[in-house]
């Protein structure tokens, strides 16, 4: 490994080998780029931060049925906190939950297979522009390396550092980022085993709970953003929470995962001269859902074109790789903000308004229509009225 990182001169370093990362050195070494792929941890996919519901993978030809595939996922349950249950079936919620641990590895593989070198346990701590090329700083096993490279995507997640060592801001507000704590737990009870169950209210503030199938287990967790108590505590008391009727009593962890979820929406810039950021990092995540893997892959999708194509021309400044911020925001960029602003105004909800949100909504739905939600909502409870005059 220390060859790869050894006096090394790259086209297109990718920092972090999360979905994002490797789907963007996948497409940069498609598109002929010289690709390094650093991770900082010791094995890539772990640890789990994850509860690793992802949508059909079809667009990156990725066939479900490789071994990551744990469970095939026809829709969800909402349930609100007087238990109504509204059934979501198709479009986007069908998919699958996945192993993360060989999926992230498997996405990586894939990469290499098209010419990508990778190093792990290698950490990127600094970053800097000698005005021709970017000097990566890599500290690999208690040595300091310096890779050179034409192109940096930046791809490190919710804790992003390195985009701010190139002078782009990536620090997310605190206030919007999801605390989340989940077990992967055995012998639990499911509503039905190909729907994720998501529930609201104040078992979880300011974001929902879940339990997701995954073969022989399933993924019990939850979102919140509150002051008042930390993640693992509200998920202690969701597992013995009335709402689940007794369905985990026999319930067992086998794992237990934790992390940040950025759901303040996306950051401002997400290129400059030579470099591109992807995925959580860039707050390419769903501001309702907290669902990212998804959208790292495809945005890194993109930014791994444009960086191989700036390299065959021989220019990688700032205005040839606006073409990436330019696709990314074109696909994404309204449903995210569109997200955000719902978002904000369901945490405003108390439980009361919650369960009379949920009675307007019908039992069954293929879809989610904002707008004719929101509509009969106030219809039914027109003190709902203060938080939807701006949608309806
Ligand atoms: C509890 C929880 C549950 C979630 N559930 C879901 C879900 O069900 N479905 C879904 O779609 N999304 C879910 N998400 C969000 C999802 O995990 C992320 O959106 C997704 O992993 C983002 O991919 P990424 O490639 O941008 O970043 P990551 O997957 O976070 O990968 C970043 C990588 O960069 C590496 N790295 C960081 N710093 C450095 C450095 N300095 N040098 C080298 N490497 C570095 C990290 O080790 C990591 O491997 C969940 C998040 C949490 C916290």
């Amino acid at each position: 490994m220390k060859m790869l990182l050894k006096d090394s001169v790259y086209d297109v370093v990718v920092v972090g080998a999360g979905p994002g990362g490797s789907m963007a050195s996948y497409y940069a070494s498609k598109n002929g780029a010289k690709t390094l792929l650093i991770e900082k941890s010791q094995e890539i996919g772990e640890p789990v931060r994850c509860a690793e519901a992802v949508p059909k993978l079809d667009e990156f030809n990725i066939s479900p049925s490789k071994e990551f595939v744990k469970s095939y996922i026809k829709g969800g349950y909402l349930i609100a906190p007087n238990g109504k249950r509204i059934e979501v079936k198709g479009g986007k919620t069908e998919g699958y939950v996945v192993e993360r641990k060989i999926f992230d590895k498997y996405l990586a593989m894939r990469s290499a297979k098209v010419g990508t070198k990778i190093a792990v346990k290698s950490r990127v701590v600094g970053l800097h522009h000698d005005g021709n090329l970017f000097n990566v700083k890599v500290s690999h096993l208690g040595e300091e390396y310096t890779v050179k490279a034409k192109v940096v995507i930046v791809a490190d997640g919710v804790e992003s550092s390195v985009a701010e060592m190139a002078g782009l801001k990536s620090k997310k507000n605190p206030k919007e980022v999801c605390s989340c704590a989940e077990y992967e737990m055995t012998n639990v009870k499911l509503l039905d085993n190909s729907m994720m169950e998501f529930y609201f209210g104040d078992i979880c503030p300011k974001g929902y709970a879940w339990i997701f199938p995954k073969g022989d287990t399933a993924n019990v967790g939850l979102g919140v953003i509150s002051n008042n108590k930390k993640a693992i505590d509200y998920l202690n008391e969701f597992i013995e929470h009335p709402i689940l009727e007794g369905r985990l009593k026999n319930a067992t962890p086998v794992e237990f995962k934790c992390g940040g979820a950025p759901v303040g929406g996306p950051i401002k810039k997400t290129v400059d001269d030579g470099i591109m950021v992807v995925g959580d990092a860039a707050g390419q995540i769903s501001p309702i859902s907290g669902g990212g893997i998804y959208l790292a892959m495809s945005c890194g999708s993109i930014a791994g074109e444009v960086a191989g194509r700036s390299i065959k021309y021989g220019d990688y400044s700032k205005e040839v790789l606006m073409e990436y911020e330019n696709r990314w925001k074109e696909k994404y960029y309204n449903i995210l903000m569109n997200e955000l602003k719902y978002r904000r105004i369901l945490q405003k909800f108390n439980e009361k308004e919650l369960n009379a949100l949920a009675d307007a909504m019908d039992n069954m739905l293929d879809e989610i229509d904002v707008k004719k939600i929101a509509y009969r909502a106030v219809k039914r409870a027109p003190s709902l009225l203060k938080y939807f005059k701006d949608i309806i």
